[in-house]
């Protein structure tokens, strides 16, 4: 598909390219160790067709009801669909059937739920523990950091579950504060939570953290997948 639309996607997703490869670059990393995610949410499925077409193979979402016909949609095309949203147990089976990491696990009801619905799907079902990195501020999800230890064993554990990192979301800045200073100070925090992890399990090696606004301080501190959604895809239409 190249139409307008196409060519609008291309270069924003090369700025955003650049921006990750500079990161890179300041960081002394390798850009291969850093996956760009699209967060496609509220965009139709021609949008992730287009970005398909210009190389893009992981997207992301936040809504069950959604992901799953986008995914569908486009189930013609090698995707990698990553869930990335809070997520409620009653849609953990749907989840299962097409998702290939769930980045937002973050509590014991929903590592049950997700193994059940693996098992139905006969398929292996990739997780991120979500950590809070808000001290409880928000109520928007996340194991605190203290459930981190007893939730991955409890993957660990699992038939179909693959332990295989955390994900954290920075908090918004307050009026006085920077956000990229406020986001470099979190994701240091997840990275050490990540470190801790790895000692026990050294399988469990994604970092997923940062997005339009502040994946430079996620890359300087050593995020292995970059959220990324209104820099490539433009301002998010307000929600219905
Ligand atoms: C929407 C969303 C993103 C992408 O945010 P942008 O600011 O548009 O890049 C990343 N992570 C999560 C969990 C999201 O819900």
């Amino acid at each position: 598909m190249t139409d307008a639309r196409s060519d609008e996607l291309a270069a924003h997703l090369d700025r955003v390219r650049a921006r990750v490869e500079a990161a890179c670059v300041a960081a002394g990393r390798e850009p291969s160790t850093v996956t760009l995610i699209v967060v496609s949410k509220t965009w139709p499925a021609d949008d992730v067709r287009r970005l398909a077409g210009l190389g893009v193979r992981d997207f992301g979402e936040n809504r069950d009801q959604e992901a799953a016909p986008k995914a569908a949609a486009t189930s013609d095309l090698d995707l990698r669909w990553h869930f990335v949203g809070q997520l409620q147990t009653n849609k953990a089976a749907s989840v299962a059937r097409y998702a290939d990491l769930v980045h937002s696990v973050d509590r014991e009801s929903l590592v049950t739920a997700l193994e059940r619905g693996a098992t139905k799907a006969a398929r292996r079902l990739g997780c991120l523990i979500e950590v809070d990195l808000t001290d409880g501020a928000t109520g928007r999800g996340g194991a605190s950091p203290a459930d981190v230890s007893g939730l991955a064993q409890l993957i660990a554990d699992s038939d179909h579950l693959d332990l295989r990192g955390v994900m954290g979301v920075a908090p918004l800045a307050g009026e006085a504060e920077d956000q990229r200073a406020v986001s470099a100070r979190a994701f240091e925090r997840l990275s050490e939570i990540s470190r801790r992890l790895r000692e026990e399990y050294p399988d469990a090696d994604l970092v997923s953290a940062g997005m339009s606004e502040d994946l430079e301080e996620a890359v300087r501190a050593g995020a292995t997948h970059l959220r990324v959604g209104s820099a490539v895809l433009g301002t998010r239409p307000p929600l219905g």
